[in-house]
């Protein structure tokens, strides 16, 4: 599956980076995954702080506006500006071209200004505008980001909701690292964002060079699977020597066998400690469940069995799945998509915390419209001489 990856603001602008940095190294073994990365931000320093999106690929907006400063976590503008300057987005798309590419990923870090407003108006315009799957990659901010940031978040969320076709999670919360330092903790997170994806999309392309599955995940499955709020699920196991990156250590399960451990590998990448937002197997309206390792390690039994277990859990009744063979890695990689999904608690928390701010801001701000508008003192006090600087 090829995807035309578009990242807004500041996370939005890291993690598509990250994408074309994969694509261009890591993946590359597995065809051109994402043959279009795009950056577009307010702020000119975070663009320029890009390592492997093209610069003709950088868009800087909102120029005459902020100056290239950002918007200060402001969403409206950051919205403001996406729309006024759709056209050079849409220039830019075209002189890329997009005829090729199996669907869009928006990626946006929703608390901030740039991102959570840009990316709505940005969602909504490739729906208008193309044919394909529209997705976006929404990052929720920890809880410690404050009240603006919560309140941004939902807004965002909730309008990338209506024109989306899946809004994938992220929960910054529920990754975060205590103590490194903030650019560490957003590495090792984005990082995490990213690597599942070298899986889902290689899976499906004939051209990647290694040995084809059993049963493959194509694009078609991906997006078939694909709707309403979802969150991925990753774990790994070590079967000749590595290392598991979600959960820092890994078991040795050469003395499983095969079947036991296809399916070992995907109850673990649905735990709540492995998906991307947490959420319960049960709260999915599909899933999609994907193995990826040496194909000696790949038993079709264990993958079915799997299969069925998210089956019997998910209250929908699409469950798809597949085999990826890598022959060369050193560890075998459960991937869960659940999507669908009725109940993401930290997104239930992140609206409830700001329909509360609403409700407190909607108080203060009719307090201060009371305050505003003294008219109603005007005929009971002697105005103030403004001609002679005295009072009359
Ligand atoms: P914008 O540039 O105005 O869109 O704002 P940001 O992208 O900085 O959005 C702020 C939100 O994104 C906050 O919740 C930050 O914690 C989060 N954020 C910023 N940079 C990163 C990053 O590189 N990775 C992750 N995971 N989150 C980030």
């Amino acid at each position: 599956m090829r995807l035309c990856v578009i990242g807004v603001g500041q996370a939005g602008g890291r993690v598509a980076d990250l994408f074309a940095q994969y694509n261009a190294k890591e993946w590359s073994k597995h065809g051109n995954l994402v043959p279009v990365s795009i950056a577009i931000n307010t702020a000119k320093s975070d663009l320029m702080g890009l390592k492997a999106i093209p610069k003709a690929n950088r868009v800087l907006i909102g120029q005459t506006n902020v100056k290239g400063h950002g918007t200060g976590t402001d969403n409206e503008l950051g919205a403001r500006l996406m729309k006024e300057e759709m056209h050079n987005i849409n220039r830019a798309l075209s002189v890329l071209g997009t005829h090729y590419i199996d669907a869009f990923l928006v990626i946006a870090g929703l608390g901030g200004g740039t991102g959570s407003g840009g990316a709505p108006i940005l969602v909504r315009y490739l729906k208008e505008a193309h044919e394909d799957p529209v997705y976006a990659l929404g990052i929720l901010p920890a809880k410690d980001e404050g009240k603006l940031m919560t309140f941004n978040a939902a807004r965002s969320l909730l309008a990338l909701q209506e024109s989306a076709d899946s809004v994938i999670i992220f929960d910054n919360e529920s990754w975060k690292r205590e103590g490194t330092s903030v650019a560490e903790s957003y590495n090792h997170m984005n990082s995490l964002i990213v690597s599942p994806f070298g899986y889902l999309l290689g899976g499906g392309e004939s051209d990647s060079g290694s040995s084809v599955g059993v049963k493959v995940v194509d694009a078609g499955d991906i997006i078939n699977s694909l709707g309403g709020l979802a969150s991925i699920g990753y774990a790994e196991r070590e079967v000749d020597g590595g290392f598991s990156l979600f959960n820092g250590k890994s078991d040795s399960m050469d003395r499983l066998d095969t079947s036991t451990l296809c399916h070992s590998v995907i109850k673990s990448a649905t735990a709540p400690g492995s998906l991307t937002a947490q959420c319960d197997i049960k709260d999915a309206e599909r899933a999609l469940v994907l193995v990826s390792g040496p194909p000696k390690y790949l038993d079709r039994e264990g993958i079915e069995r799997a299969r069925k277990f998210l089956e019997d859990a998910v209250w929908g009744t699409e469950v798809r799945g597949g085999d990826y063979p890598m022959p060369r890695s050193k560890s075998i990689v459960g991937i869960v998509v659940l999507s669908g999904l009725i109940n993401v608690p930290r997104v239930k928390e992140i609206l409830e915390d700001a329909a509360a701010t609403q409700k407190t801001v909607d108080k203060r701000e009719k307090k201060r419209k009371e305050m505003d508008d003294l008219s109603e003192y005007k005929g009971k006090l002697k105005p103030l001489n403004l001609k002679s600087g005295e009072a009359a």
